[in-house]
């Protein structure tokens, strides 16, 4: 199947990413959210993620340039009408996916594949709300986009080897190591790690150590790049905790109950770095330890 352009939904902290190496590796990208600011400080991102990879001589000018050339933002779902993939990165709600799998299954041509980058949500239960379940996968991939390897591909109830395959070919394009796996709660790779951060809060709610101290353990100790809960504020505390309820609702076991703290803390909406507030502090630009009651 030849493959020239790929609309991506949702421009938010994935979607601006995926539209990112889309574009930079040639693809005609139609980003399309319902936003016109997200959509707006997509392409400032873009840019900025451009830049960073320029002055680490990763891209020359000319690819900058090519990449922000390919990009078109739009508003309206129709436009996806002539693109050969459609890759969904919008909220992580069902009843949102939902809304955009219908539409684009009567927009989109019938070859068209349908692409999900949800976290968790069942690969099935989507390619259900269209009248082409075989050609609806899961292509997760991992943030921050442009740096991350790992594309997990999600094969559904339904989904067929040929839409695979091209999910795979594709991924390989864009210079990322496709990895497959089966359509349960969480998949594989938010099935082990949302459990962890979700333990590092219970961890810091039971008042055991402080956030910097629960977080260094975990860098120090574990060798992981980045402590579980500045993962979770670079995350998004509201997808974290909608992917901790995919996994309690999916299997029906106590262990995945989120933490009343990560609650609390996406109903005050200190979502981590795309509200300023999470476990730290981002307003001013560097990352700073909250102190709270909360949380000391
Ligand atoms: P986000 O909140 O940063 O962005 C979501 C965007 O979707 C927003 O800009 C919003 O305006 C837009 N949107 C909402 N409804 C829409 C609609 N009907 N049509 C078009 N746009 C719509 O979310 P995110 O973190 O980028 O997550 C997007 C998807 O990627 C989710 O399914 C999430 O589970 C998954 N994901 C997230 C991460 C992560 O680290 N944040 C990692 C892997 C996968």
């Amino acid at each position: 199947m030849k493959i020239e352009q790929i609309t991506v939904i949702g421009a938010g902290t994935m979607g601006n990413g995926i539209a990112h190496v889309c574009a930079q590796f040639g693809y005609k990208v139609n980003l399309v959210d319902v936003s016109e600011t997200a959509l707006d400080k997509a392409i400032t991102t873009i840019t900025k993620n451009l830049d960073r990879q320029l002055q680490k001589g990763s891209i020359t000018e000319e690819t900058k340039n090519l990449t922000l050339a390919n990009i078109t933002k739009n508003t309206d779902l129709k436009t996806a009408e002539n693109s050969d993939i459609v890759i969904e990165a919008a909220s992580e709600n069902f009843n949102i996916k939902e809304k955009i799998f219908q539409q684009l299954d009567t927009i989109c041509k019938p070859e068209t594949i349908l692409a999900s980058n949800t976290s968790s949500i069942s690969i099935t239960r989507i390619a259900a709300c269209t009248n082409r379940p075989e050609k609806v996968i899961g292509m997760h991939f991992m943030n921050p986009v442009p740096v991350m390897k790992l594309v997990e591909i999600i094969k559904g109830y339904s989904t067929d080897k040929a839409t695979t395959e091209t999910i795979v070919t594709l991924t390989k394009q864009l210079q990322k190591t496709p990895i497959e796996a089966n359509d349960f709660p969480g998949f594989v790779a938010n099935r082990i790690l949302m459990p962890m951060i979700n333990e590092a809060i219970y961890t810091l709610n039971e008042g055991v150590s402080g956030v910097a101290e629960i977080d260094q353990i975990m860098k120090l100790g574990m060798a992981h790049p980045m402590g579980p809960l500045q993962l979770a504020d670079f995350i998004g505390l509201d997808v974290c905790l909608s992917i901790l309820n995919v996994l309690y609702e999916g299997f029906g076991l106590p262990k995945y109950a989120p933490c009343p703290l990560l609650v609390n803390m996406v109903t005050a909406k200190h979502l981590g770095i795309k509200t300023g507030k999470g476990f730290y502090n981002y307003s001013g630009g560097t990352k700073e330890l909250v102190v709270s009651s909360n949380f000391s």
